[in-house]
C-alpha cells in the first residue's frame, strides 16, 4: 500500500471527512483491521483564508508548497490537496515536488465522464466558480460544459462556505437555499452538479438534491485509495 500525503486544514471540517472516507474505503477493500497509510500536514486556515480574500495567492501557494515538500520528505508517495479552491496553486505545488499529485478536478471529471454527463453545474467558493483554474480544466481536458449560478447565488454559496460550513455550522435554511440554486441550474439545462467545495457535502446529500451530485471530497478520497492500492 502506498502512503497518501494529505494537505489538509482547509477547512479541518472537511479534512476529517477525507480521513474517515479514506479509512472506510481501505477497510471495505482489504477487510479486517486494515487502515490507510497516510500523512497529513494541516495548515492554519485563518491564514490561508486571509491570503485568498486579499488576493495573495503567491503567499498561499508558498505555504502549500512547503506542506507538500514536508509530506514528500516524510515519505508520502503521492499528494492529495484537500480543498478545491487551493487547486489554484496546484501548478506551483506540482513544480516543486517529485511525487505525483492527484488533482481533485480530474478525479471528479473522470466519474462524470463515466456516467455520460456533459452539461454540469458547479457549486464552490467564488474563486472556484469564477476563475478558470477549475472550470477550464473540466472543459479543456474533459469536454464538459460548466454552468455556474448567477452572481447573487454565487455570493450566497460563498458566504455559507466561509461563515457556516468551515466553522462546522450546518443550517437547514442554507440547505434549502442551495437546493433552490441547484433547481435553477437544472432549469438552465444542467444534468448533474459538482459539489466543488469540500465542505458542501456536509450540507447537501444526494437525497436532498434535484440533480445527481458529485461530492468532491468523497470522490477524491476514494480515488486516493485506488491509487494507494494500485
Ligand atoms: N474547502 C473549500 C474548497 O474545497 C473551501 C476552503 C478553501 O478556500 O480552501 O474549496
Amino acid at each position: 500500500m502506498k502512503t497518501i500525503g494529505l494537505i489538509g486544514g482547509m477547512s479541518w471540517e472537511s479534512s476529517l471527512e477525507y480521513y474517515r472516507v479514506i479509512n472506510e474505503v481501505v477497510k471495505e477493500k482489504l477487510g479486517g483491521l486494515h487502515s490507510a497509510k497516510c500523512l497529513m500536514v494541516s495548515v492554519d486556515f485563518a491564514e490561508i483564508e486571509q491570503m485568498q480574500h486579499e488576493g495573495r495567492w503567491d503567499d498561499a501557494a508558498k505555504v502549500l508548497v512547503k506542506a507538500a515538500q514536508d509530506l514528500e520528505k516524510g515519505g508520502a508517495d503521492f499528494l492529495v490537496l484537500c480543498t478545491n479552491t487551493m487547486h489554484l496553486s496546484a501548478p506551483e505545488i506540482i513544480r516543486n515536488v517529485t511525487i505525483p499529485f492527484l488533482h481533485i478536478a480530474d478525479a471528479t471529471a473522470e466519474k462524470i465522464k463515466q456516467d455520460g454527463y456533459k452539461k454540469i453545474g458547479l457549486l464552490g467558493t467564488k474563486f472556484t466558480m469564477e476563475q478558470d483554474f477549475y472550470k477550464g480544466r473540466l472543459t479543456d481536458r474533459y469536454g464538459l460544459e460548466v454552468l455556474i449560478p448567477d452572481e447573487e447565488q454565487r455570493d450566497l454559496v460563498h458566504q455559507v462556505i466561509y461563515n457556516e460550513l468551515c466553522l462546522g455550522r450546518i443550517e437547514p435554511s442554507s440547505r434549502q437555499e442551495y437546493i433552490k440554486i441547484i433547481e435553477s441550474l437544472k432549469a438552465r439545462g444542467a444534468e448533474a452538479v459538482i459539489l466543488g467545495c469540500t465542505e458542501i457535502e456536509l450540507l447537501v446529500k444526494q437525497s436532498d438534491s434535484p440533480l445527481k451530485v458529485y461530492p468532491t471530497t468523497t470522490i477524491h478520497a476514494i480515488s486516493a485509495v485506488e491509487v494507494a492500492l494500485s
